[in-house]
């Protein structure tokens, strides 16, 4: 095996969740938090293009990286002209794709941290390095431009953006993307965005990175059903870049890839072709769900938490009790409530919860959360750290 796969770790979250799930599956009252996936349904129109396609028996291949209407849908949902659209199995394989396509060995990638758990190892993956960029806590994690230009060196060649941000929930105002795309100007740098939260933003409207003109021909813009429409498990991303970039992606995606899922696509195009309807019940429901998980948890003592902005996570400061590993294990031994730690999404100290579950079932959560803090950290059970 190459010596580069000792270094690789599997994905943190995927893991944690098979665990609370496997504690599920032999009886144990698990509420499982740690899954970043949509409980909802999907939209009908696109449950019901998955089953006309498959009457009408469209099961072959489809073009390597995504048939034309689809790819037409997309450039008209994000308003872009000039460009190319790839269209792949979700979007982590674009954002491998964009990653290996413009670094390798001896290359650095700027991560904002914390980090969607998967950035640094597709960056080692691809051989190249990762470089962390913190975000101050008591701005949100949002890094500044500063925080980056200090960390750019002859070898950086990228930067990696999420936002809405997972795990913290902070979003980027147009602020501070502006910042981000000045940086990557000045030192001739792409930017890959990575907005697959853009219909999750609570207050305001979501400023994609599309919007600055000047950084276009070094953007490549990622976005996906899984989150939007509550399609994780079928599959589908989409990508603009410029030309030669999303050329360079679409050969790399054609040859470890192949092609998207032909239904999943069909689906895709019909719930892109909606008219927000569906987004905007969902982000309803979801910002109901955060304000009453918020007040529910908000009297906990010496516990602050902060409503997100936006993605579905909270993110809550566990410093001052316990490392957030052990946190994480004891609280899913003791009340059987399942969260990531942060250190999953290198930033340790700080633990994702997310709210994908009904109003009910976070209450629940909520009251046994109480009772495990109250039990181990609390100044009266004389266990606090
Ligand atoms: N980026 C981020 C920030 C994510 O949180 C996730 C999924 N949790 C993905 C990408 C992967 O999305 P997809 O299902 O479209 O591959």
């Amino acid at each position: 095996m190459k010596p580069m796969f000792r270094q690789v770790e599997p994905s943190v979250t995927m893991g944690l969740d098979a665990q609370a799930r496997a504690l599920h599956d032999v009886g144990c009252d698990v509420i499982n938090l740690t899954a970043g996936q949509v409980d909802l349904p999907m939209p009908d129109g696109g449950k019901e293009a998955v089953l006309a396609a498959l009457k009408e028996d469209k099961t072959g291949y489809v073009p390597a990286v995504g048939s034309a209407d689809v790819k037409a849908e997309v450039r008209r949902r994000m308003g872009w002209q000039e460009g190319e659209v790839l269209i792949s199995a979700g979007a982590k394989p674009l954002l491998y794709a964009a990653v290996a396509c413009l670094s390798g060995p001896g290359d650095q990638v700027l991560l904002p941290t914390p980090c969607y758990t998967s950035y640094p190892e597709m960056v080692r993956l691809a051989g190249g390095k990762p470089v962390f960029v913190p975000g101050e806590a008591d701005r949100d994690f949002i890094v500044t431009r500063e925080a980056l230009d200090r960390r750019v060196t002859e070898c950086t060649k990228a930067i990696l953006l999420n936002n809405p941000v997972n795990p913290t929930g902070a979003v980027y105002d147009r602020e501070a993307l502006e910042q981000i795309a000045r940086v990557c100007e000045k030192h001739d740098l792409y930017l890959i965005a990575d907005e697959v939260y853009s219909s999750f933003v609570y207050e305001g409207a979501f400023v994609s990175l599309y919007a600055f003109s000047s950084i276009r021909d070094r953007l490549i813009l990622i976005n996906s059903a899984s989150k939007t429409f509550a399609m994780a498990g079928l599959r589908l991303g989409y990508c603009v870049a410029a030309a030669p970039v999303a050329c360079a992606m679409g050969a790399f995606l054609s040859h470890a890839l192949g092609c998207p899922c032909s239904l999943s696509e069909r689906a895709a195009l019909a719930v892109l072709a909606m008219d927000g309807g569906y987004e905007a019940e969902v982000r309803k429901i979801f910002r109901e769900r955060r304000d009453r998980l918020c007040d529910a948890l908000s009297p906990i003592d010496g516990w602050a938490i902060k409503k997100n902005a936006g993605a579905f996570y909270l993110w809550l400061d566990v410093r001052d009790w316990e490392d957030d590993v052990a946190f994480c294990r004891k609280l899913l031994a003791q009340e059987g409530v399942a969260l990531t730690p942060g250190s999953a999404f290198c930033c340790p100290g700080y633990v994702r919860l997310a709210y994908t579950k009904d109003v009910q079932i976070l209450l629940e959560a909520a009251e046994r959360m109480k009772r495990f803090v109250q039990k181990n950290y609390s100044r009266a059970s004389g266990v606090s750290s």
